[in-house]
């Protein structure tokens, strides 16, 4: 039988990557795109030589074009850190909005199944603790995360439409805090933060008084978990992360006691609106997909420590975010 052909915007990014793996392991051909100002080919480099991989440089938020037939689609471009939204705040929000109704057209006129990357942030800084997929919400449209969480509420929206009027195979993955190799070391996020401080020998940098809370999911879970709802046939919005909550602080002293660093924790401004608290009820994953997490943080932390271990010294200092000069159009 014929591969099918999945599509992944993203792809040179840390999920998309992971992502463009599970694919082909599973016998897909692969398209990943990205246009390359948060993503990384690096990501990619392995898969260069495998004819069931094709890259192309593209930035999604423009007309999207691919040759053939294609069976699926996932969205997984988007900047994706909070440091990401303050300097990229444009591209954060027509990625999302823009590039999503790009995709979905292209889903409609290649009679493509669509699975597109939502995010707690969807639920803001929440009101309702665990999060369940029915709570609608608590946002700031217009502070610094506006630009990410209006443009994946956006997206949902767009979806839906698709779905409802086009007809259009949809599915909504609700992706909470992940971790795992390939993240991003300079985005600012806890995890990459955490360890790259570690490694260069700098104090450990936690916000406001450590109190607010995440639940971690190591990144193959959750691939796992993507991958069996794009294979359902439920299209309304499903929460993927691991329930496991930790405070920030707590998280910081893992980090230390697993890298080994006598470097100190250091307590800096609280960012605005950053949520208080977060897990996810993955009740629904649990009965609609047969899907929970199965790697514990302990062992998902080595895993990436690992990874990070791995990096060059410039790597590790680097402190370029961007490919800014080279691909971003205003
Ligand atoms: N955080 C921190 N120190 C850092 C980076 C982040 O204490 O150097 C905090 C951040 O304020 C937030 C939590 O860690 O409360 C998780 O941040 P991340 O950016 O990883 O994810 P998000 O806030 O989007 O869940």
């Amino acid at each position: 039988m014929a591969k099918k052909k999945v599509l992944i915007t993203g792809a040179a990014g840390f999920l998309g990557s992971h992502l463009a793996d599970r694919f082909l392991k599973d016998g897909f051909k692969v398209v990943g795109m990205d246009n390359l100002i948060t993503g990384n080919l690096k990501n990619l480099d392995h898969l260069f030589g495998n004819e069931d991989f094709h890259f192309m440089h593209h930035d999604v938020s423009k007309f999207v074009h691919v040759p053939g037939e294609l069976h699926y689609i996932l969205h997984f471009a988007s900047p994706a850190s909070p440091i990401d939204y303050l300097k990229i705040p444009i591209q954060t929000l027509k990625v999302g909005s823009l590039g999503t109704h790009n995709l979905l057209g292209l889903a409609k006129a290649k009679k493509a199944r669509m699975l597109i990357a939502s995010t707690s942030e969807v639920y803001g800084d929440p009101e309702v603790h665990p999060q369940h997929e029915e709570y609608w919400g608590h946002v700031n449209p217009i502070g610094p995360r506006g630009v990410y969480d209006e443009a994946k509420r956006f997206q949902e929206a767009m979806t839906m439409a698709y779905h409802r009027f086009h007809g259009v195979e949809t599915r909504i993955v609700r992706i909470f805090n992940t971790y795992g190799p390939r993240m991003r070391l300079n985005d600012g996020r806890a995890l990459p933060a955490f360890i790259g401080q570690a490694l260069r020998g700098e104090d450990i940098t936690v916000f406001g008084d450590g109190s607010q809370t995440r639940s971690f999911c190591y990144v193959d879970d959750l691939i796992d978990g993507i991958f069996k709802l794009l294979f359902s046939d439920y299209a309304l919005p499903v929460n993927i992360g691991n329930p496991d909550e930790i405070s920030i602080l707590d998280f910081a002293k893992e980090i230390v006691a697993l890298t080994k660093s006598s470097q100190k924790i250091i307590f800096k401004d609280l960012p605005k609106d950053d949520p208080k608290q977060r897990r996810p009820d993955i009740s629904k994953a649990q009965e609609l997909l047969n899907w929970s997490p199965k790697i514990h943080r302990k062992e998902g932390l080595e895993k990436t420590y690992a990874y990070f271990k791995t990096l060059s010294k410039e790597e590790l200092n680097t402190t370029a975010h961007y490919n800014f000069e080279k691909y971003i159009t205003r």
